[in-house]
């Protein structure tokens, strides 16, 4: 009997901490980097120890802070592009030759300071990207989209699940169940804890050979010395590490297999 291999896409988004900017409080400048910088830190550590390989979508911003830093997570795992220059910056503001010109310099910073060619894309706030401006630019594939119900941020209950193609480029949603929608991300593991995790994976898990979901940079730093609300707060710092280290743990009795997202695109596209 041939057992098909589930994989798991572990991705962290790597940006400023503009959280609390979104709130309206009051937070400077460095400390957005440097929080941001030690969370990230902690993931590497973390990921490294467990010797388990995910996909870190970092922001320009950051990159260009920390040099030495993301050639060190490319050194292990994919570095790929996380918007267009800070976390804020919204591309449907600006001309779409603007939005080019800055996907472009965004990706050939990252190959630069990395020596690899970066194929993948996540839009900030898992907004909808510009794709045919991805495919241009010459991104393989997005990952974006969060296909269910997020109340004051998006509808996606009627997208794919499963990976699909739009003007030349693959996405890979972020995982949820099927019929319901219970989603993977951070917000909803966070809040609703391991054993959510652990079933959501389960069943997504179920009809796709892939799981895919996403936790945050600032997430690996404690929340509660920010005024934001108890949701966003919640299981922060350590907590999220020990919830994350026995996901890991549970993940590999299971045999799944952690892969980074590119390398997982490599092989959904040779079995097409
Ligand atoms: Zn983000």
């Amino acid at each position: 009997m041939v057992v098909k291999i589930k994989h798991i896409l572990l991705t962290f988004d790597i940006e400023e901490f503009d959280m609390p900017l979104e709130f309206g409080l009051k937070i400077s400048e460095d400390e957005i980097f440097e929080r941001s910088f030690v969370g990230t830190k902690r993931i590497l550590e973390l990921v490294n120890n467990k010797k388990i390989k995910s996909t870190f979508f970092i922001t320009p911003r950051f990159a260009s802070k920390y040099p030495e830093l993301v050639k060190e997570i490319s050194e292990k795992h994919e570095v790929a592009l996380h918007g267009y220059h800070d976390h804020s910056y919204n591309y449907k503001v600006v001309e779409r030759d603007v939005a080019f010109k800055d996907l472009k310099e965004g990706k050939e910073m990252l190959s630069k300071i990395t020596g690899k060619e970066v194929k993948g894309f996540r839009e900030p706030r898992l907004q909808k990207p510009p794709y045919s401006i991805l495919k241009k630019t010459g991104f393989e594939y997005d990952s974006s989209l969060n296909p269910t119900f997020i109340p004051g941020r998006y509808n996606n209950l009627i997208s794919n699940r499963e990976p699909f193609s739009i003007e030349g480029v693959k996405i890979y949603p972020l995982s949820v169940t099927p019929l319901v929608r219970l989603p993977l991300f951070w917000f909803a593991f966070r809040n609703l804890g391991l054993s959510y995790g652990k079933f959501v994976t389960k069943l997504s898990l179920m009809d796709q050979d892939f799981a895919n979901l996403v936790f945050h940079s600032w997430e690996f730093i404690d929340l509660n010395e920010f005024k934001v609300p108890l949701l966003l707060r919640r299981n922060s710092d350590v907590k999220v590490r020990n919830m994350l280290d026995k996901y890991i743990d549970w993940c590999l009795k299971k045999k799944f297999k952690f892969i980074c997202m590119g390398e997982y695109n490599d092989i959904y596209n040779n079995s097409l």
